[in-house]
C-alpha cells in the first residue's frame, strides 16, 4: 500500500534516475549498458545508441566520479533559473562515471576548489516546484578532498 496523501516525487528527467525516489541515499543515476556492442550511456534507454539493436539492459551508474572539465557560472542564467536564491556563481563540470559515462551537472562546492581531476560524490537533492518535490542532482566534493583543501 502507498501513501496516497503524499505528493510523489518526481525525478528532474523521465528515466534518469535508479533506486526508490523515496530514499535519496539509495538514488543513483541510471545507465543501459549494451551486451552487443558495450555502448554505456546515461539513463533507461531502449535501444543502443551505438548499434540501434535492442540488446540494452538497466545499470546503476556509480556514484563517485572525476571532474574532467568545468566551467564557473558567474551570472544568473536567462529564463526559467531554478537555482538557489539570491543567485551565487556555482560551478558546471562534467564528471567522468567509472563506467566512463561522463555527466553534465552542477558542481557543488567552492568555485574556487574546482579543479580538473578532483575526486566527486553523486548527490540527489529535493528542490519545490510548483507544489511537488522534483528530484534533482549534483556532484560535491569528496569529504576527504574537503578536509585537506
Ligand atoms: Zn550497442
Amino acid at each position: 500500500m502507498t501513501a496516497q496523501n503524499e505528493s510523489p516525487r518526481v525525478p528532474v528527467r523521465e528515466g534518469l534516475f535508479s533506486g526508490p525516489l523515496s530514499d535519496l541515499d539509495r538514488v543513483t543515476l541510471a545507465g543501459s549498458r549494451c551486451s552487443s556492442c558495450g555502448e554505456t550511456s546515461l539513463g533507461s534507454k531502449t535501444l543502443c545508441a551505438n548499434c540501434g539493436k535492442e540488446t540494452v539492459r538497466d545499470i546503476a551508474l556509480g556514484t563517485r566520479g572525476t571532474l574532467w572539465t568545468y566551467t564557473v557560472v558567474r551570472h544568473r542564467p536567462p529564463g526559467n533559473y531554478k537555482g538557489p536564491e539570491p543567485f551565487a556563481p556555482f560551478g558546471l563540470g562534467l564528471v567522468e562515471l567509472p563506467e566512463g559515462v561522463r555527466v553534465m551537472a552542477p558542481i557543488h562546492c567552492d568555485v574556487d576548489k574546482l579543479k580538473i581531476g578532483l575526486p566527486l560524490r553523486f548527490k540527489p537533492y529535493l528542490r519545490k516546484d510548483d507544489g511537488r518535490e522534483v528530484v534533482a542532482f549534483a556532484f560535491e566534493m569528496e569529504e576527504t578532498e574537503a578536509a585537506n583543501v
